[in-house]
């Protein structure tokens, strides 16, 4: 058994009361979403069984029914929340680009960075230079401060290694990462983040070499069950990245997509192979939004890289009220997203794009579980995970209004009290 539910063995346990319970129940998956349909229980409990949920109401009546449950008693006002899912991250790296973020806020091209030696390239070279070791610790220093901050959930993408080896040093890492780590790590494999400097061949002859030679020992190290590829002009052609995602798909491999960051096409391709989400989208026009809401793929937004950047942020509204489904998540990589505070991020999109509460909880909640093809999390429900995110307040609302800076008290994981601020 895992060293992170060790502790939950066996143990029936009542936590509350909670000012309120907020458990993204009842909510669609797809279109906006109004506060009026944020259900709410008041003076609430949840009953704990091991790693997952065995009931959820008022505290007082679950605790006349489970007599014999350990009582964790909260005094004061707390809310509880699902655990937040950050369904796209690049959180396992070597190196700093601070001085990137610099020369681009001081005016300098891309161009110019990439010349001075910066830029995506300079992470690879950085990534290929760490050791496997050296990558799981700093993957879980990152992913234990996203869980402080309520995230129990990380999708963790390779892309910085960028050879057969390297990219397999880097989901091996993850992989390790995840066992450590007090979140779940879910990993994705982005050989086809860009085509390396050092590669003697074409984009198409890359990406052929990555799946023949990659893909076969993912499934077999089962590394990763998921296949991202960043289209965009400096980096893969739809066309490029076709073929790619066919033996993919032929293998058993969820695709995701870094779609419509600069330049919209990516969606068009993430969407005809029915994609599990299509990611950035920053450029995407009226055509992709409405494609993307007449189809199964969740739309992502990442406003940590419109902050990161100094961009526009992806059109969240208007996928909403297409009809779409709208994650939101971190992109916390060291270059164009450096920040990684998903909730601030969030807060942030919302009063930008005009998000209800709702919506922007939903996005980091059970709509990013959706995006992970993960239906056992992001919801409070009988059965699924005690994963939950426990802020000291009597109001729901000020955990937006506060834009972040507000941060749990409590987190529990799989159904451990893995970081309480009281103690
Ligand atoms: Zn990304």
């Amino acid at each position: 058994m895992n060293s992170k539910y060790i502790d939950a063995m066996e143990k029936i346990t009542l936590i509350g009361p909670f000012k309120q319970i907020i458990p993204m129940t009842g909510l669609p998956l797809k279109g906006a979403l109004n506060d009026s349909q944020l259900s709410i229980i008041a003076d609430g409990g949840i009953v704990l069984k091991n790693e997952r949920i065995i009931a959820i109401g008022t505290f007082e009546s679950l605790k006349a029914i489970y007599t014999h449950a350990h009582i964790h008693h909260l005094k004061g006002n707390h809310v509880c929340v699902p655990g937040f899912i950050d369904c796209h991250t690049h959180i396992c790296f070597g190196g700093s680009r601070a001085n990137d973020y610099a020369m681009r806020n001081a005016g300098s091209s891309y161009l110019e960075i990439a010349k001075s030696g910066g830029g995506i390239w300079d992470t690879v070279t950085q990534t290929r230079k760490s050791t496997q070791e050296q990558l799981v610790k700093s993957t879980i220093k990152l992913a234990n401060r996203h869980l402080k901050n309520g995230t129990t959930t990380i999708e963790v993408k390779s892309g910085y290694g960028l050879t057969v080896n390297e990219e397999l040093k880097m989901l091996r890492a993850i992989k390790i990462a995840n066992i450590e780590a007090l979140a779940d790590l879910v990993p994705t494999c982005l050989a086809a983040h860009m085509l390396p400097k050092n590669f003697k061949g074409t984009e198409v002859e890359y990406l052929n070499e990555m799946s023949k030679k990659l893909f076969p020992v993912l499934l077999k190290e089962q590394l990763a069950n998921r296949i991202d590829a960043f289209i965009e002009q400096s980096a893969f052609s739809p066309v490029q990245v076709q073929p790619y995602f066919e033996i993919a798909k032929q293998m058993g491999f969820h695709i995701t997509v870094h779609a419509d960051q600069f330049t919209p096409s990516g969606s068009k391709v993430a969407i005809d192979f029915h994609a599990i989400s299509a990611d950035h989208l920053e450029a995407s026009t009226d055509k992709e939004v409405h494609l993307l809401a007449n189809s199964t793929t969740i739309a992502t937004a990442l406003p940590g890289a419109s902050i990161g950047l100094g961009c526009a942020f992806a059109p969240a509204r208007k996928i909403l009220d297409a009809g779409g489904a709208l994650a939101i998540a971190s992109d916390h990589n060291p270059g164009s997203a450096p920040m990684g505070d998903l909730l601030t991020q969030a807060s942030i999109l919302g009063t930008f794009e005009k998000l209800t509460n709702t919506e922007v909880l939903a996005g980091i909640t059970f709509r990013a579980a959706a995006a992970l093809n993960l239906t056992d999390r992001g919801i409070l429900k009988e059965g699924g995970l005690a994963d939950l995110a426990v802020f000291h307040t009597s109001n729901y609302q000020d955990i937006l209004y506060n834009q972040g800076n507000l941060k749990p008290c409590m987190v529990w994981k799989n159904g451990s009290l893995v970081y309480d601020k009281h103690n």
